[in-house]
């Protein structure tokens, strides 16, 4: 589905960026496995992905540092000649009331979770342009959408991400660019084992489905918009959640 096809996943060491990167390859793609400081874990993605036949690159960039995205994308470009796909996969919490939170805990999360969106999307417009053929597919959060406690600053990021996307899935949706947002809800990867035991027992009971999602779940859900047959979908907000926020 995706044979021939070039994409970048942020945040692709661990968690759901990791199952993108090894769903994309699965169908297909050649993948850059963008990380910050987890090397092994991303040479170990790309080993992954080269044992069952793919190609795959880890690339270390910090998403908020323009230069090193830049880098980053004519690394995958040099190596591959195209990019197709871009998932903003990467993203943190600095979790606590408004009352406690601090400036430094606010900016951070509003860097990596939004301004990084803005700033890989730019980086990947120009050749998504010219080829006349793109993909970007940004992972928000359920909290971007409903709140959540002790998460106004990433509940902010989350949805500053769906204006983002519906903006700019405006500005370039007649150059055969599709811009979208999966919402996940809660996903058993290292950030939700950050969460207390209590809101995980208490999130447990307001989840439809009972459970927690897997990040192969979320990860089809990215493979899905991905793929050059969602070509009439885009500025769509695609909930993974188990049911949790059906109205
Ligand atoms: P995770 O397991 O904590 O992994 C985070 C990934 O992001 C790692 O690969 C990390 O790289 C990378 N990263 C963090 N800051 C970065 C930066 N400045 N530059 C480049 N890479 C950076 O996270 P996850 O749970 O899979 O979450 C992935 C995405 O899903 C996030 O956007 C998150 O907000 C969203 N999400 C998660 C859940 C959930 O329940 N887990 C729910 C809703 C939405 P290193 O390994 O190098 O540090």
């Amino acid at each position: 589905m995706l044979q021939g096809q070039v994409a970048i996943v942020t945040g692709a060491s661990r968690g759901i960026g990791r199952a993108t990167a090894l769903e994309l390859a699965r169908l297909g793609a050649h993948v850059l496995v963008n990380y910050q400081r987890s090397a092994a874990a991303a040479d170990e993605v790309v080993a992954a992905i080269k044992e069952v036949g793919g190609d795959a690159l880890a690339f270390p960039a910090d998403v908020c540092d323009e230069n090193a995205v830049t880098a980053m994308v004519e690394a995958a470009l040099t190596r591959w000649g195209r990019l197709d796909i871009l998932v903003n996969n990467a993203g943190i919490t600095a979790d606590a009331p408004l009352a406690r939170l601090k400036p430094e805990q606010w900016r951070l999360v509003i860097d990596t979770d939004l301004t990084s969106v803005f700033i890989c999307s730019k980086a990947v417009l120009e050749t998504m342009r010219q080829q006349g053929y793109g993909r970007i597919i940004t992972v928000g959060s359920l909290a971007g959408l409903a709140g959540n406690v002790g998460q106004t600053n990433y509940a902010a990021a989350k949805a500053g991400i769906i204006g983002f996307s519906r903006a700019l899935a405006r500005e370039v949706a007649q150059q055969g660019i599709t811009v979208n947002v999966v919402a996940p809800g809660y996903i058993e990867t290292d950030m939700l084992e950050g969460v207390s035991p209590a809101i995980r027992e208490w999130a447990l009971g307001t989840i439809a489905m009972g459970r927690f999602g897997k990040v192969e779940e979320v990860a089809t859900s990215v493979a899905f918009l991905a793929a050059p047959q969602a070509s009439y979908i885009t500025g769509h907000v695609l909930t993974v959640d188990g049911g949790w926020a059906m109205p």
